[in-house]
């Protein structure tokens, strides 16, 4: 056996990423050495800019990916933009194959008018305030709407109208910066609106976060009872048998149908659900004032479509929160409708539909934004069961690759290891302790992160 190790270099330190280091350090087939490689010099990705700061025991699998960045063989590199200065052709001399799985981490458009209107915003863009991503500005949101309306039915429209309606008081113990925090507790807002364009059966949302929703002591969760009543509309087909329902969709009906029959308690805030809705215009001149809005049915076919009717939802800000979508990576094939890399296997496909050498995908940006964070392990599993295949021939292919500094430091790229985002680590706690606030707050903003590096 060629014991020399087959070097691969991972592009994005999320789930995806470094569950693909973990499934080709935990082998015995091949020797690897793996570089998990991020624009940030913090790792995790979506674990720590996106999943919301309440939902901490989902955080915790950052515990589990550490361990990964951990291992003799794995090493982390953050700071390092693909696509920017370090190309696929640089990295063509240093490793013998690149995992892409940076993820989907731009919004999909609703493609109505008014939709960049300022007060028409982007969930992701919400999402990464929220989460201290460091692209995102601490002003970026005063909260001076009374009422909110967030587009779509999935987890992350679950999140953020959670994130609205929770008291500062129960989000202090969370790693929210605090700049964010003292926002929240400014916030005005009384009413969220949760538009779904489908019936209940069909919602994306999962039932622990509606339940997370319906859980929260101060907010009334108002569902009208006419909207879960099954009807035959709603699965576009004859009246369905719960138990032809999906299990899932099951369990959401009979939550919201309980919440249905509860009486407002008179709280202070409210999420009022609305099911079979779509935006038809986001309206305003200088800033968003309300969304105009359609009704829906499905046809028997199960197509969506519009039934003329309108209504207007006044608002004075508008959540798109419709899924996410893929960034196209220089150099890199994409498919501009499906917003992935195509693939077969995890072996990214050249235009021609013919394998890309040494080039694999993993995570989001291989199968689209779906499916929770455990579902990236057997998906980067996958990828590299591929790679390990092809092993020989990428190590013909880079007989004598060289090391990953050596190219940085010939381009001038300035990087970071794990041992600098364990400074940052220590710095988050440490803040936590002196504002007496839960194990972790966020420092913000790339300033901060420099500042903690560099040893001011
Ligand atoms: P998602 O689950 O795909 O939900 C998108 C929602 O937007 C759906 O309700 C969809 O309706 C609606 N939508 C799409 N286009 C629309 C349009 N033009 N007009 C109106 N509505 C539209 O996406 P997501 O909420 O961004 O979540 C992404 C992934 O992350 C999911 O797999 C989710 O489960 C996961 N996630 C998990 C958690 C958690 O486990 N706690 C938290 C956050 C996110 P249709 O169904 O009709 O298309």
């Amino acid at each position: 056996m060629d014991t020399e190790p087959l070097r691969v270099a991972v592009i994005g330190s999320g789930p995806a990423g470094i569950y693909a280091a973990d499934a080709l350090t935990r082998q015995h087939r091949v020797p690897v050495r793996v570089d998990v490689m991020d624009r940030l010099p913090t790792p995790y990705g979506l674990v720590r800019y996106g999943v919301a700061p309440d939902h901490t025991r989902i955080k915790g699998v950052a515990r589990a990916l550490s361990k990964v960045l951990e291992h003799p063989h794995v090493r982390f590199v953050g700071g390092v933009e693909f696509g920017a200065t370090l190309t696929r052709a640089h990295l063509a001399r240093t490793h013998h194959a690149v995992v892409y799985a940076t993820g989907a981490s731009v919004d999909r458009r609703l493609g109505v008018p008014g939709e960049d209107l300022p007060g028409s915003v982007a969930a992701t863009d919400f999402v990464n305030w929220y989460c201290g991503h460091p692209d995102s500005e601490l002003e970026r949101f005063v909260l001076g709407a009374e009422e909110v309306a967030v587009v779509g039915a999935g987890n992350v429209a679950l999140d953020v109208a959670r994130i609205l309606v929770k008291t500062a008081d129960e989000l202090r113990h969370t790693d929210i910066p605090q700049p964010v925090l003292e926002a929240l507790a400014a916030s005005r807002v009384r009413t969220v609106h949760l538009l779904a364009r489908r019936g209940p059966l069909q919602a994306k949302f999962t039932a622990p976060e509606l339940r997370d929703l319906l859980a929260l002591p101060d907010v009334d969760v108002v569902v009208p009872a006419d909207q879960v009543a099954i009807d035959p509309a709603d699965v576009g087909g004859p009246a369905p048998e719960l138990h032809q329902v999906a299990r899932a969709a099951r369990t959401n009906l009979r939550l919201l149908s309980e919440q249905a029959r509860r009486a407002p308690r008179g709280c202070r805030r409210r999420v009022r659900l609305h099911f079979w809705v779509r935006p038809e215009e986001i309206l305003g001149t200088d800033r968003v004032t309300g969304v105009r809005l359609e009704r829906t049915r499905l046809e028997p076919d199960g197509h969506l479509v519009g039934t003329g009717e309108t209504e207007v939802l006044d608002a004075g800000m508008v959540l798109r929160s419709v899924g996410y979508a893929g960034v196209p990576l220089p150099g890199v094939p994409f498919d501009p409708v499906e917003r992935t890399v195509p693939q077969e296997e995890g072996r990214v496909l050249d235009p021609s539909g013919r394998p890309v050498r040494g080039d694999y995908v993993a995570g989001w940006l291989k199968r689209g934004a779906t499916g929770v964070i455990g579902t990236n392990k057997s998906d980067a599993a996958g990828t590299v069961r591929s790679l390990l295949d092809d092993a020989p021939a990428l190590r013909s292919a880079v007989p004598a690759p060289v090391p990953l500094e050596t190219v940085l430091d010939e381009l001038g790229i300035a990087h970071s290891g794990y041992g600098d985002w364990l400074r940052i680590d220590s710095a988050e706690a440490e803040q936590a302790e002196e504002l007496d606030r839960g194990e972790r707050v966020k420092l913000h903003g790339w300033r901060a992160y420099r500042d903690v590096i560099e040893g001011d």
